[in-house]
């Protein structure tokens, strides 16, 4: 057999796990509607992504609370794999498409009447650890068996390892929503890239990151760097105006802004595509492949359930042709 031809078998991939995600086929996850949340995750998994969380950006904290407990029923149903808090705790600098208004300090009760509401199903809290009690809600989310992600944040570089030390695992969007990586200044790139209790997730979309901003995670943090989709709800149906929690959106070319501002507002992004583009970057496709599926699913903590395919335990595989288009997505519960 020539090599041509061993190049052109199909691919079993594990399901892909998407760890921060809004919305897509045209329904967004913030409200908890049931409809919207299936509507959004049978789109993804035509894409290929078995396992996704429920990403919500910045509200307020009563309206967070009912949309979580919404999500927590679909979370025990099986639709979502957990809840994303991505909001209300951005630093106001980095804030991107939440609402600077209702950002707040990430203050005990909140965490609490939160995690409360999440019932078990908060996978995953972004905030800025250098906003007020930043580090010990590290610890309370952490505590409660949640992951801490670092994100949306200005802190400096000793400030993000203390949250690293203090529990955080993932960066939420390397690179987007923080200050750049400089020589003299490292900032929360070099802390979260460092260090290797640390996944860091990327937006790999051709528009959030230059394709080098795409190789360097993947030479220096080897095995703990995810491809994640940030999609919204317009992923799918396409260029329009939609709406990303209360603020309005406008989709052209591929591209999600904020019609106040103009600021990058999530992506139209699918998995599959993250995986595609990350090879034709020069990333392995097995690297790829991980990126999107076994260390996601490791760093939610559901590894034993999603993100591998291996004897006695269930999987959700997806077959990709040589081009890594998905053609069937098989499912664990048939
Ligand atoms: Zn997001």
């Amino acid at each position: 057999m020539s090599t041509s031809e061993t190049s052109v078998a199909p691919r079993l991939s594990p399901g892909f796990v998407d760890m921060h995600v809004h919305g897509g086929g045209g329904a967004s996850f913030q409200s908890g509607a049931a409809d919207d949340v299936t509507t959004a995750a049978a789109f993804h998994r035509r894409h290929g992504t078995t396992s996704l969380v429920a990403s919500l950006v910045t509200a307020p904290v009563a309206d967070l609370v009912t949309s979580v407990r919404r999500l927590a029923e679909l979370a025990t149903d099986g639709v979502v794999a957990g809840i994303h808090l991505e909001g209300p705790f951005p630093a106001g600098d980095f804030c991107g498409a939440h609402d600077p208004e209702l950002l707040r300090d990430p203050d005990p009760e909140s965490l609490d009447l939160l995690l409360g509401a999440g019932a078990g199903h908060i996978a995953m809290i972004t905030l800025a650890p250098e906003r007020a009690g930043g580090l010990d809600a590290v610890r309370r989310v952490v505590d409660a068996g949640s992951v801490a992600a670092i994100g949306h944040t200005a802190a400096d570089y000793d400030t993000v390892g203390r949250a690293v030390e203090a529990g955080a695992t993932v960066a939420t969007h390397l690179f987007n929503g923080m200050p750049s990586l400089h020589h003299r200044t490292p900032g929360p790139v070099a802390a979260l890239l460092e260090d290797e209790r640390v996944v860091v997730e990327l937006i790999n979309d051709g528009i959030h990151l230059h394709p080098a901003m795409l190789r360097l995670p993947f030479a220096a943090a080897p095995g703990r760097t995810a491809l994640v989709t940030d999609a919204i709800s317009a992923t799918g149906p396409g260029d329009g105006e939609v709406l990303l929690g209360e603020l309005r959106v406008t989709v052209r070319d591929g591209q999600a802004r904020l019609v106040d501002g103009g600021s990058l507002a999530g992506s139209v992004l699918t998995l599959d595509r993250a995986v595609r583009n990350a090879v034709a970057a020069g990333v392995p496709v097995l690297a790829a492949l991980r990126a999107a599926s076994t260390v996601p699913a490791d760093a939610l903590g559901i590894g034993d359930r999603a993100g591998r395919i291996r004897v006695g335990a269930p999987a959700d595989p997806v077959v990709l042709d040589e081009r890594l288009e998905v053609v069937d997505v098989l499912s664990a519960s048939g």
